[in-house]
């Protein structure tokens, strides 16, 4: 097989996996197996650019970054749609629609997904580009971030139209909503509200490898174009299937009003079984011969009507505002109301936010609020029934104290949410701390569990995570419910954690806003926790990714005397308190003291890996050209201002393939 065979060949077949997995939910490969073929492919591709393809599936990463999203005037507009409530609205636009054509008419019902719509359009069976709605005539051209979407074909199959542009509609299902949101709380970072504004948020983010991370699904519903051939909505959702797009199957046809408010009534209920939000029903005349009939009205096509769900809400008591505090001593307000029935299960508490929202609300305790299960996970105090507020209800005031230690709640400038600074004292964020540092992607301490920690909290054992590595037999056998074989085990696992990565470790630490990625990030620039301990937030922010409140943060961490003493009985104890030899031994230092500036679209490796290289040889990498700078790498489309930027400075300018000469 030549090259060009064994990447068309490669290609091919993980096009065809990520098919089998994101659209058909049906998986044929090890994830591992796959992550061998795709690093296969990029090495391939990357010694060999004359084969480059703007859709092998080595796009699906990301890396590219859009600064200004282009806007582009869409060839055929993107309507809205007309909203009806009742079966009387349904019947009142049948009677509108039977005037104006001929014959029967048939209807296709299909849910009304709730996200971010979208345009794709495809040539010769490859996606040339993906444009948001917009204001219906133009958007914003997001091809690089839709192109990580997993359920967005690169390249169709069958017998596809020439070109063609299909819409759809961009949803994070809640499953992957969730998880997203529980690593956020993991660094201290507020939860995102719901998954509709996440998804429409995630098309514009600037970097698509950020994209490429979030867990989006594309659904698609209608094809528009010239010549299509195709004479129903039904056979246009097979076709599009057929191609290799993800349509959901519930689409169904019928005949009269009536069906389709049983489809309604169906899906109003089992709406929530589905993985992802839905906020109604659309219904659209089936035969596309009608539709061109119809036409349309300024706004939206006279051939469909949505039917939105009513938003399920209830009203009941609030019996009591109380507020819990979190590990990072953060305060949230919580709504404990009147149990009541909503959406298929008990209501009993939901969240209020801040201290913004509870004065936005007007909400006092005793009050019969209105409740409702909409967008959000959690169930939403829409309003106060103001009418019924009791004679004697008291305003309510904001706690001024932590409830769990006394301590005065301070509020930061720019911040919605009020914190307990007592760091140190405050029982939860102790608990919190050490659950943290134990939990899964941390520690991952065998035996040991979050109820577990706050037993021994509550018993005086231990106070920070440091304290874990003393503990004997003898503190923890007389515990309640403590065996000896489950207390030895807990003891081994502690032991054991001894040889957990340090950048495990820097995550369990629990410095507010490094998580995961950005402790990988600090490992591999600082290699040493000392190291780390004495950057200056200058220094810093020049690692890649870390910004200003980040840098704070850890600063702050390590000048707190505290935690310097937690850091050294953890070195002491035996803890990894610095990069592996094994890690270290694929860097070197070939780059020490160069600073590079990235710049533009490259072919050989992508822009990600292009920084990992310059970091991994001990190099730095920098945003903007400065008389620092020692090398730009320039790719393909460098803005002329960087050009002129570097050449006044002469700073060196270099490919992508200089640069490899330079580490290899
Ligand atoms: P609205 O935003 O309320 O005007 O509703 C129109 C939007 O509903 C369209 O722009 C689509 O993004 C979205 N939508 C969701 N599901 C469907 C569907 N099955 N058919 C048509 N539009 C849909
Ligand atoms: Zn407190």
């Amino acid at each position: 097989m030549s090259i060009q065979e064994q990447i068309e060949a490669l290609r091919d077949e993980l096009h065809q996996h990520n098919y089998n997995y994101y659209v058909q939910d049906n998986s044929t490969i090890s994830d591992f197996e796959f992550d061998v073929k795709l690093k296969q492919l990029q090495e391939l591709e990357a010694k060999h650019p004359e084969f480059y393809d703007a859709s092998s599936p080595t796009l699906r990463v990301g890396g590219e970054i859009t600064k200004n999203f282009e806007t582009v005037a869409h060839e055929h507009r993107m309507y809205s749609l007309e909203n009806s409530y009742s079966k009387d609205d349904l019947l009142d636009w049948e009677t509108r629609i039977k005037k104006m054509v001929d014959g029967a008419i048939s209807y296709t019902c299909e849910l009304k997904y709730d996200g971010a719509s979208i345009s794709l359009t495809y040539e010769n069976g490859k996606l040339l580009k993906a444009v948001t709605r917009g204001d219906g005539f133009q958007g914003d051209n997001v091809t690089a971030n839709i192109k990580t979407i997993k359920s967005v074909p690169l390249q169709l199959k069958g017998d596809y139209p020439e070109k063609f542009d299909i819409r759809g509609e961009i949803v994070l299902p809640f499953e992957g909503f969730i998880k997203m949101n529980e690593e956020r709380i993991e660094i201290g970072e507020e939860p995102y509200r719901n998954p509709r504004n996440t998804a429409s948020g995630s098309l514009k983010l600037q970097d698509s490898s950020e994209v490429a991370k979030r867990p989006l699904e594309c659904l698609l519903y209608n094809i528009t174009g010239n010549n299509l051939n195709i004479k129903t909505q039904s056979e246009s959702l097979e076709k599009a299937r057929s191609w290799g797009f993800k349509v959901p199957e519930i689409a169904k046809e019928v005949n009269s009003i009536d069906a389709v408010l049983e489809f309604i009534a169906h899906w109003d209920i089992h709406r929530h079984d589905l993985p992802y939000e839905t906020d109604g029903v659309v219904i659209k005349v089936n035969d596309l011969q009608q539709q061109e009939e119809l036409g349309y009205t300024a706004k939206a096509p006279r051939w469909a009507m949505a039917y939105k769900f009513k938003a399920e809400q209830v009203s009941t008591r609030l019996n009591e505002i109380t507020y819990q505090v979190g590990r990072t001593g953060a305060i949230t307000p919580v709504a404990n109301l009147e149990p009541v029935e909503l959406a298929g299960t008990t209501v009993k508490r939901a969240s209020l936010h801040n201290a913004d929202q509870i004065e936005k609300l007007d909400i006092c305790e005793g009050d019969m609020v209105f409740v409702e299960k909409g967008g959000e996970i959690i169930p939403k105090i829409i309003a106060v029934d103001l009418s019924q507020r009791p004679a004697d209800s008291q305003p309510t005031q904001y706690i001024t104290q932590c409830p769990e230690c006394n301590t005065a709640l301070v509020r930061q400038e720019g911040e919605a949410q009020h914190y307990c600074p007592n760091y140190n004292g405050c029982k939860p964020q102790i608990i919190g701390r050490i659950q943290h540092f134990i939990s899964r992607k941390a520690m991952d301490i065998d035996g040991l569990g979050g109820e577990t920690v706050a037993l021994f909290v509550n018993a005086a054992l231990i106070s920070n995570y440091s304290d874990l590595y003393e503990l004997t037999l003898e503190d923890v056998l007389p515990l309640e419910r403590m065996a000896q074989k489950s207390a030895e085990n807990l003891l081994n696992g502690i032991q054991a954690s001894k040889d957990v990565p340090f950048e495990r470790v820097l995550f369990g630490l629990g410095i507010r806003y490094v998580g995961e990625t950005v402790a990988k990030k600090l490992v591999k620039h600082y290699k040493t926790i000392g190291a780390i301990a004495n950057a200056t937030i200058i220094d810093l922010v020049t690692v890649d990714e870390i910004g200003v409140r980040i840098a704070e943060s850890v600063t702050d961490f390590f000048q707190t005397q505290t935690n310097i003493e937690i850091v050294e009985r953890l070195i002491r104890f035996g803890v990894q308190m610095e990069i592996s030899a094994e890690k270290l031994a694929n860097q070197t230092n070939k780059l020490e003291g160069q600073a590079f500036v990235v710049s533009g679209v490259f072919h050989l490796v992508s822009r990600n890996e292009l920084k990992k290289l310059i970091e991994d040889n001990g190099g730095k990498v920098s945003s903007s050209i400065s008389s620092k700078t020692n090398f730009v790498i320039a790719g393909d489309n460098m803005g002329p201002s960087k050009k002129e930027k570097a050449d006044s400075l002469a700073v060196s300018i270099i490919s992508e393939q200089d640069f490899l000469n330079m580490i290899l």
